[in-house]
């Protein structure tokens, strides 16, 4: 009988042991690296907008296009909304830039941004850089953008002008869509026609 009863004490033990290092395995599987789902909140956990805006040599490239339209629950566009090209409407709580671009096709790592195919990587003479607020920022997809953002990824040869000049061609459209300015939807509406909508 006693012998017996030691079988099964080794039995569980041994089912314990695997527990455990199935568990480990799980939280080495899912533990945060990039995209941290786990971290995510669901969608409609948060409600936040920025602009924002990417250069390739000089050139601006056109969000507004109905095919980058809703990609994401977690971030989108809502291209035929007022600033719908450049405004990320951000829906749950810590998501990070890289959900959106991947939502829309591109990939954004420290050196390289993956436009359709074509790669555009830091070199000596050009470079891939990232603003946040005309402040420089850490390059990363990783990056996970506040209310009223205004982000800059931009490659190319880093002139101070230039680098100025896209800086400033950020829009500053989330405010509205965030109701933080009242006064600019109504002026907005009144003048160009444009209804915001959140
Ligand atoms: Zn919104």
């Amino acid at each position: 009988m006693a012998s017996r009863k030691k079988g099964k004490k080794k039995i569980n033990i041994a089912r314990f042991m695997l527990l455990a290092a199935a568990a480990l395995l799980l939280l080495f599987i899912f533990s945060p690296n990039e995209m941290g789902p786990k971290e995510m909140g669901p969608p409609g956990s948060d409600h936040i907008h920025a602009d924002f805006k990417v250069y390739i040599d000089g050139r601006p490239l056109n969000f507004s296009d109905s095919r980058f339209n809703e990609r994401s629950p977690y971030a989108h566009l809502h291209t035929e909304n007022f600033g719908g090209g450049d405004v990320i409407h951000i829906e749950g709580k810590i998501v990070p830039l890289s959900v959106f671009f991947e939502s829309i096709g591109i990939n954004i790592t420290k050196d390289c941004i993956t436009v359709e195919n074509s790669s555009f990587c830091s070199t000596g003479s050009k470079k891939l850089r990232m603003f946040v607020n005309g402040k420089e920022a850490a390059q990363s997809g990783d990056y996970v953008p506040e209310d009223l953002d205004r982000i800059l990824i931009t490659y190319g040869p880093p002139s101070k002008k230039e680098t100025e000049r896209q800086i400033n061609s950020v829009t500053d459209y989330a405010c509205m869509h965030s109701g933080k300015c009242p006064e600019r939807e109504i002026i907005d509406e009144i003048i160009y026609g444009n209804a915001v909508k959140f």
